[in-house]
């Protein structure tokens, strides 16, 4: 097994403009390096060979969790041990710290970034999952101009974005959630810290009748991208949520869902997974939601 990449020339520019023009100069031959954990072991493996890799550690201002009246601003190279211990987070988005905690081991939480891991498009990495359950979008730099996409429409196919030529993920951002909300993230996994075999992410708000005022459910693993199950979102919105409708929702969940089998079980496993962990997703919750009545 080869174990070091193929030669490739190294840029490490001081601009999101001049990073954008690298990467369009560049097309297709080139590869944004973030923190490196993903795209560094593809490119040992030599299952991706880049000749140019534009590397942008060394942009200033990408680093940040910013709270911005009721929206919650997060750069791309905001790493991952600083969303797991950002007070901001812990205060207004703790679904974030939980999701970024099983996230391999402490040395992947101390490099790898939150632009890096929404834009890898690997269907079973984790913040994807609780973005979709947070409804946020994601704003992304070109040359040019500047654009912003829903979390929603980003991820179009096995490892396949909407990022076009010369852009760059520059910040995530969400409505914060308000008093009687509750997020859970929940990971089916071999050993702790492993790739997801099956994730659900739930995120609820409930109103002055303990309705369903907003319910975001996202899951991973389990298709050829993260999945937003709007499906199952609306069985809960506008309702009372009982153990019966969450019950439909994560059944909804299953249904959507189109796993493949392979050595972490079959197919038919995993979708019934996809049930047991929806449903953990949004007892968990629903429970939190109840309990942050402010
Ligand atoms: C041992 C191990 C265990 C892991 N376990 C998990 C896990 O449990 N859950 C999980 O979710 N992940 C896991 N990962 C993956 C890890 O989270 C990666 O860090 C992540 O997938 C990519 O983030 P990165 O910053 O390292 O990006 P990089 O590896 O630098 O880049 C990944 C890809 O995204 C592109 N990219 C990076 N940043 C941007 C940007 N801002 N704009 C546009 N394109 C960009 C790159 O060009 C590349 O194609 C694991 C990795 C390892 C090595």
């Amino acid at each position: 097994m080869l174990l070091h990449p193929r030669e490739f020339e190294y840029f490490a520019p001081k601009t999101l403009h001049e990073a954008s023009l690298l990467l369009k100069k560049h097309k297709s031959d080139s590869k944004v390096l973030a923190g490196g954990y993903s795209l560094i072991p593809l490119m040992k493996l030599r299952l991706a060979s880049p000749k140019y890799v534009v590397d942008i550690n060394r942009i200033n201002g990408l680093d940040y969790v910013k709270k911005a009246g009721n929206t919650l601003r997060i750069g791309a190279l905001t790493r991952y041990h600083e969303i797991e211990y950002s007070d901001a987070i812990k205060r207004s988005c703790p679904i974030l710290a939980e999701t970024v905690r099983g996230i391999g081991d402490a040395q992947v939480r101390s490099r790898g970034t939150v632009g890096g891991n929404l834009s890898h498009g690997d269907p079973a990495n984790d913040l994807p999952v609780a973005m979709l359950a947070l409804d946020a979008e994601f704003t992304i730099r070109g040359p040019s101009k500047q654009r912003t996409i829903k979390a929603s429409k980003f991820y179009t196919d096995v490892f396949t974005t909407a990022l076009r030529v010369g852009e760059i993920l520059t910040e995530v951002k969400f409505r914060i959630p308000g008093t009687k909300s509750g997020g859970s993230f929940q990971k089916f996994e071999r050993r702790a810290g492993d790739f997801a075999i099956v994730s659900a992410a739930a995120q609820l708000t409930l109103d002055n009748q303990d309705k369903c005022k907003y319910v975001g459910i996202g899951l991973g693993a389990v298709s050829s991208t993260p999945i937003k199950v709007q499906e199952a979102e609306k069985l809960l919105i506008g309702k009372v949520i009982t153990k019966d409708a969450i019950e439909r929702a994560a059944e909804k969940c299953k249904e959507v869902s189109s796993p493949t089998s392979d050595l972490s079980g079959s197919a038919e496993y995993k979708r019934d997974m996809v049930k047991v962990f929806a449903q953990r997703a949004l007892h968990t919750a629903l429970e939190r939601a109840n309990s942050n009545k402010k």
